[in-house]
């Protein structure tokens, strides 16, 4: 099984990914991820994205095919949730290509969807933990004291790209890039829209019982 998550900043994808990832006990492909861990190996292709990063420029697309399809390769025996990638159409097509020549395909293409203004209240009200890395959000996961880490106990602070003219910038990025995704895979017919709105445990529910329904439908068909 072949899950696509996307959606804007703010939605909690990176919560929701976590949450199936171990649920459905798959494997997670963050190409965020996939760049750090190869600068933190310093690999060759470590070496170049280091370079990209530094300068502050985004790593060419053809970097992150590499590290992709390579771990398609690593990972062809599991269930894979793809987080975050691909992030525009031209990546879409590359990992369709990719999967392609495994014998794959993505089941199910999964848009997380909520209004602008509630995208960024909800960003606005994001608060991490310096230490542990934890994240808060005052409506949606609120920690049992407020403003303080519910493990450690240590004072929650403000990501600084968190703000309304970063968030601004950020969503018109996503409308521009990413939601084309929309059409894209309603094409191929493996669209669902997720209704972000609410608690963790209530968007999880609302996308297992999209998976759940998929696994039995293959179940029956085979
Ligand atoms: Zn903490």
């Amino acid at each position: 099984m072949r899950i696509l998550l996307f959606g804007p900043p703010g939605v909690g994808k990176g919560t929701q990914a976590q949450l199936l990832t171990e649920k459905y006990d798959m494997v997670r492909l963050s190409s965020g991820d996939l760049l750090r861990e190869e600068v933190s190996l310093s690999s060759p292709i470590g070496k170049k994205v280091e370079q990209f990063l530094r300068k502050g420029h985004l790593v060419p697309d053809d970097i992150i095919y590499e590290l992709v399809d390579s771990f398609l390769l690593e990972n062809k025996e599991s269930d894979i949730l793809f987080d975050g990638f691909p992030r525009n159409l031209n990546q879409a097509r590359s990992l369709e290509k990719s999967l392609a020549q495994l014998g794959q395909t993505i089941d199910i293409a999964f848009e997380m969807y909520l209004d602008e203004e509630d995208l960024i209240k909800r960003l606005t009200d994001r608060r991490y933990c310096p230490k542990c890395g934890r994240i808060y959000n005052s409506t949606t996961n609120p920690p049992k004291t407020e403003g303080i880490c519910d493990v450690d106990r240590v004072k929650l602070s403000r990501r600084e790209d968190d703000n309304p003219d970063v968030i601004k910038r950020r969503l018109t990025i996503y409308k521009d890039e990413t939601r084309p995704l929309v059409n894209y895979y309603k094409s191929l017919n493996i669209y669902r829209r997720i209704d972000a709105k609410g608690n963790q445990e209530e968007v999880l529910g609302r996308i297992s019982e999209a998976v759940n329904g998929h696994i039995d439908n293959k179940c029956r068909s085979n």
